[in-house]
Formats: structure tokens, sequence, C-alpha cells
């Protein structure tokens, strides 16, 4: 093929291409040509005209000026690669890479310089540093100038001041709680809880650390732990919390009678309680007055009381084994209640004439609450009384 032969070739590509061809390239692999529809001329490889694998770059540069124009930017140059350009904002005069499809989807563009400045002087403004990236876009590390330990934060928790160092945080909970025999040992389950370790113990516990910081706490095992024992020696089973979640209550069980109930502990630890539902039923139900003598140790006294079971009741005095009974006088009465009544006005009568509660205890009734006791000498006076009464 001549010269002329292939020049005419390329004259008629670029006529059914809307080109022109306008003459000679850069060099051979090129030719010029001028776009029919802008007037633009271009160097482009007659292969591509042939193809049409081309457009106007003049024409592209001018949209892709036109579009960083609408939002404020003025492109500069090309990018990391051809979906990156460079632009210039023309309010801060910074300039940053982005892609050219961003600019042009995008309504306005924001200054990442000028966003890092801002995010730098408001950690400056609230004692930090601003280190880099977080995890995330929402996250940006941070380092607090006083003890120099870095966290990542939320800029608007900066902005806000509204942020603690966690790393200050724990040390200050660790010393707190070894301050008062604890170690820290995790978080809790419950929110804003932590899990601590009894030094003492060895018990495992969650606590709020404002309980700790202010030493208002106790084992919770340990308490359950004492509250069992305290339960067994009087005859009672601790089941668990009281319903009513009452401070201080509890729900036991009588072993005696299986009956259930809430009781204070500090009555559990006294003995001074009674149980309520058989109370009630024995209220209604024939019972006895009866005065006995307990004889222990070289010492002998009286004791005046009432039950609907005489022997039953004996029992319950926690006397020491070696003590004696003695039956001075057995009355039954028509109802617990009446007996009750009974027994009180008796009391009250001759409270002047009673043992001292310290004396009776040191004499074996180490049940309490159940102390009205007499000296021997009342033994007349109170059968008497009782016959009397009755
Ligand atoms: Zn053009
Ligand atoms: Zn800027
Ligand atoms: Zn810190
Ligand atoms: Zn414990
Ligand atoms: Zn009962």
């Amino acid at each position: 093929m001549t010269n002329f032969d292939q020049n005419t070739k390329y004259f008629r590509e670029a006529e059914e291409a809307g080109l022109l061809l306008k003459g000679d390239g850069r060099n051979k692999s090129y030719r010029t040509y001028e776009f029919r529809a802008c007037g633009h001329a271009q160097e482009i490889k007659p292969c591509h005209v042939r193809v049409g694998n081309f457009r106007c770059n003049t024409c592209l540069l001018e949209k892709l000026q036109q579009e960083a124009e609408a939002v404020g930017l003025i492109l500069i140059g090309d990018g990391k690669n051809c979906a990156f350009k460079t632009y210039k904002f023309k309010e801060c005069g910074h300039t940053q890479e982005i892609q050219a499809s961003f600019v042009r989807r995008s309504k306005s563009i924001r200054c990442q310089s000028c966003l890092s400045e801002r995010l730098e002087q408001e950690a400056d403004a609230v004692g930090l540093i601003l280190k880099g990236k977080g995890k995330n876009k929402n996250y940006r590390t941070y380092e607090c100038k006083t003890c120099g330990h870095t966290q990542e934060l939320k800029p608007n928790h900066v902005r806000d001041d509204n942020f603690r160092c966690n790393k200050c945080l724990l040390d200050k909970l660790k010393q707190e709680a070894e301050a008062v025999g604890l170690t820290l040992i995790g978080l809790g389950e419950r929110k804003n809880y932590k899990e601590y370790k009894f030094k003492d113990c060895g018990h495992m516990q969650e606590l709020s650390p404002a309980r700790v910081r202010d030493n208002q706490f106790r084992c919770q095992t340990c308490l359950s732990d004492r509250l069992k024992q305290e339960a067994e020696k009087v005859g009672l089973i601790l089941i668990g919390e009281a319903k009513e979640k009452a401070k201080g209550y509890r729900t036991y069980e009588f072993k005696n009678c299986g009956h259930t109930q809430v009781i204070d502990i500090g009555c559990v630890r006294n003995n001074s309680f009674i149980c309520q539902t058989c109370e009630d039923t024995s209220f209604s139900q024939p019972s006895n007055i009866y005065l006995i003598k307990i004889s222990n140790d070289g010492k002998s006294w009286l004791k005046l009381g009432y039950a609907k079971v005489v022997n039953n009741r004996y029992k319950e005095y926690g006397l020491p084994n070696s003590a004696l009974i003695e039956e001075v006088l057995v009355v039954p009465i028509a109802t617990g209640k009446a007996a009750r009544e009974l027994e009180l006005e008796i009391h009250k009568r001759y409270k002047k004439d009673q043992l001292s509660k310290r004396l009776t205890k040191s004499m074996g009734m180490s049940i309490s609450g159940f102390g009205e006791c007499y000296p021997i000498d009342m033994k007349e006076t109170l059968f008497n009384c009782v016959m009397g009464l009755a």
C-alpha cells in the first residue's frame, strides 16, 4: 500500500468516526485529528479511530473542571490512579486527591486537611493529641497529654469533653479495690458493675465501683454461709431471699413443723421468733399452762409457760442434757389464746420476782425469749396463782 493509499484509508476511517484527519502525529503511530462536533484537535492512533476507541480529552477536561467548580474545587492535575484527580479547595487552598466520580455525585466536598486541623484543635482543647485513625471511620486515636495513654474515641465525644481515660480509670478502680481488700477481676454481667474477688475468703462477687469506693459491701457468699449456720443453730433452714426483698430478711423453713416464714436475720440470730402458722393454729386449739422445776449443775429454778404439747416445749429450751425437768403443774386450757393471755397475766403480776435473763442464761437456758423464770421459793405462789386463775 502506498503512502497515498494509506492516507486515503485513514481519511475515510476518520470521516466515518466523525473526525477530520489533519496531519501527522508526534510519531508515526499517531495522526492528528479534529473533532467535527467540538472542533478540538487531538493526536490519536489510527487503529483506535478504526474501532472507535477515543474521546475528546479537551472536552473531558472541561467537563471535569465544570464538575469541580460546582462544588467549590479547582481541578489541578492527575491523581494516584486514573480514577483520582487532584483538586484544590477554593475556600481554604488545601489540595486533596478525590475520585472524579465522587466529585460528580456530591453536592459538597469536605476538606480533610481542614477537618484534621479542627479535630486537632478540639483534641488540644481537652488535653488530648490526635494521633490518627481509629478502628472505623467513627473513631480516631488520641493520646492523653497528662497520662500518655492512647485511646480510640469518637470525635464528637472529644468535642463535648465527654470521655475519660479508660486505662487511668481502670488503674483507679484497681487501687480502690485493693484499699478495701478486693481484687478487681473484670467486667460484671450487669451494666456499671465489675467482678471482684475478696482477698480474705476468695469469693467472687459483682459490685458497683461506687460501693467499693465507699467500702459499702460485704461478701454475700460468706453472709449466706453465716446465715445458714445461724439458722441451723435455732432449728431453721435458710431457704433464700425474702420474697419482698426486704433488707435484713430471709425466708426460712422450720425444721420441726416444715412451715416457711420470712424472718428478720437478727431475730434468727437471737432466736426470738416463732412459727406464725403454728402459733395461729395453736391459738384456736386446746393448750396447757405449765410450771416446771429445772435443775442443773446444782442450781434449780422455775419456769412458767404454755404449750400445746408440753413435752415438745421443754426440748426447745436448749438445756444441757444434764438438766433435770420436773413437772410441778400442768393445767389444760381451752385454747392457746386463753393460755397465752393467762401466762402473760401471771408474768405481769410477778415481773419483779423474775430471775434476770442473764442469770437464766448462765444457768443453761441457752434459748432466750423464753426466759421468764422464777426462783424456787416462788413455787407455791405461782401454783396458787395458776390454780386460782385457770
Ligand atoms: Zn472536544
Ligand atoms: Zn481545607
Ligand atoms: Zn490515662
Ligand atoms: Zn466470702
Ligand atoms: Zn410451724
